[in-house]
C-alpha cells in the first residue's frame, strides 16, 4: 500500500504509544511532585485497541513502535502487548523507554516478549542528585539494570540524559565516560518545555552544542559508522571506546524537517506533533463500535493536520498543555 504523506512530504514510520499516564517517579521537568496528574486516573486505551490500531496502521508505513508513559512498566498487560506487536504483519521493531527502576527484574519476561531495544533514563549518575530530580531513592536499581542490560548485551541501549543546568552540567564528561567504558549510547537530551515542567521557567535547560564542545575537550567523535537506528540523535564513536555520544536537540537544531513520528496518548489520541495540542480522538471510535476504516480515515487525519514545525526556541514558555507523561515524550 503506498505511504500516505503529510502536506510538506513526511511520511510516518514510527509511532510512540503511551501506555500509561502513570508514574513511580516525579522527575521535576515532567511531572507535579503531588501526582496530580495521574487522579483521576482518566479512561485508557486497552492492549488490545492498542494492538488493534497499529495493525490498522501497519500497513501504510508503520515500522517501529516504542512503548513509553508514564512509567510502561507500570502498565498492566505491557508483555502481552509486546508480543501482540510483534506478531504484526509490518512492524520490525517494537522498543521501549523506562525509567529503569523496575526493569532488572523484568528482563527475562520482556526477553521473551520480544522487545527489540530499549532506552533507560537516568540525569544524574549520582545517588543524591537522581533522589533531588525524581523524588525517590533509585539510583541503585537503574545502575544495576543498565550495567545488566549492556554487559550481558540484552538489547542495544541507550541512556536518555536531559541536560539541566546548575544539576548535571558537571557530569557531562562522567557520562561520556560510562558510554566509552560500556557499550551503551547515551544521549543527552534538550529539556522541553512542556506542561508541569517545573525547570524550564528558571531557564535551566543547555543547549546541545554546549555540550558537545566540553565532550569533544576530551574525546575524539566521529560520526557513529553504525547508529543504532535513525532518528532525531547526532550520533558520534567515541574513539577507543565501546559505546557511543548522542545529541537530541529539538530546540537548538530542531529536526523537524525529517520527522517520521506520531504519538498515541494514553487517552486513545494521535498526536502529530509533540508541541501541536491538536489531536485526532480514537477512543471515541471504540465507544461507538467504528469499522477499521474509520481509525484508519483518522490516521491519515492526523497525517494532514501534522504541523510543518513546532516554533519552540530556548527561551519560549510551555506552549504544550499536556505533560510529558501523558503523551510519552
Ligand atoms: N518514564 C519513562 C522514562 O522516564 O524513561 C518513559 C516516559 S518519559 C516521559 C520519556 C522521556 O522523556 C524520558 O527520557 C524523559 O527524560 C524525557 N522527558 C520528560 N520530560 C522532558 C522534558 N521536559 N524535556 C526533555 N525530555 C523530557
Ligand atoms: Fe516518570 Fe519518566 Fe516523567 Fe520521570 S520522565 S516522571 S520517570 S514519566
Amino acid at each position: 500500500m503506498d505511504q500516505p504523506k503529510d502536506r510538506f512530504g513526511r511520511g510516518v514510520n514510527y509511532i510512540r504509544v503511551s501506555v500509561t499516564k502513570r508514574c513511580n517517579l516525579r522527575c521535576a521537568y515532567c511531572m507535579p511532585m503531588d501526582g496530580s496528574l495521574v487522579r483521576p486516573r482518566g479512561d485508557m486505551l486497552a492492549i488490545d485497541q492498542i494492538i488493534r490500531l497499529i495493525s490498522l496502521f501497519a500497513p501504510f508505513g508503520v515500522r517501529k513502535v516504542r512503548l513509553t508513559g508514564g512509567e510502561p512498566l507500570l502498565r498492566k498487560g505491557i508483555f502481552g502487548l509486546i508480543r501482540g506487536l510483534k506478531r504484526i504483519s509490518g512492524i520490525g521493531e517494537v522498543t521501549m523507554t523506562t525509567n529503569g527502576v523496575l526493569l532488572e527484574k523484568n528482563i527475562p519476561r520482556l526477553r521473551d516478549a520480544g522487545l527489540d531495544r530499549i532506552n533507560i533514563s537516568l540525569d544524574s549518575l549520582k545517588a543524591g542528585r537522581v533522589r533531588a530530580i525524581s523524588g525517590h531513592d533509585i539510583h541503585e536499581p537503574v545502575m544495576r539494570a543498565i550495567r545488566r542490560v549492556a554487559e550481558e548485551r540484552i538489547w542495544p541501549v541507550k541512556i536518555n540524559v536531559v541536560a539541566i543546568r546548575g544539576f548535571n552540567d558537571d557530569e557531562i564528561l562522567d557520562f561520556t565516560q560510562l558510554a566509552f567504558d560500556l557499550p551503551v549510547e547515551v544521549r543527552f537530551i534538550e529539556m522541553m518545555p512542556t506542561a508541569h515542567n517545573r525547570l524550564f521557567a528558571g531557564r535551566r535547560g543547555i543547549a546541545a552544542g554546549e555540550i558537545e564542545r566540553i565532550v569533544r575537550e576530551r574525546h575524539d567523535l566521529r560520526p557513529a559508522t553504525s547508529p543504532l537506528t535513525g532518528g532525531p540523535a547526532e550520533v558520534y564513536d567515541i574513539a577507543g571506546g565501546a559505546g557511543r555520544i548522542g545529541f537530541v536537540a529539538p530546540l537548538s537544531r530542531h529536526f523537524c524537517g525529517s520527522c517520521n513520528r506520531l504519538r498515541l496518548t494514553a487517552e486513545g489520541a494521535l498526536r502529530s506533533c509533540l508541541f501541536n495540542d491538536g489531536e485526532v480522538d480514537l477512543r471515541r471510535g471504540f465507544l461507538e463500535g467504528a469499522p477499521d476504516q474509520w481509525f484508519v480515515d483518522r490516521f491519515k487525519e492526523s497525517l494532514q493536520v501534522k504541523p510543518k514545525g513546532h516554533g519552540l526556541s530556548a527561551a519560549s514558555s510551555a506552549p504544550c498543555e499536556k505533560p510529558m507523561a501523558a503523551i510519552g515524550g
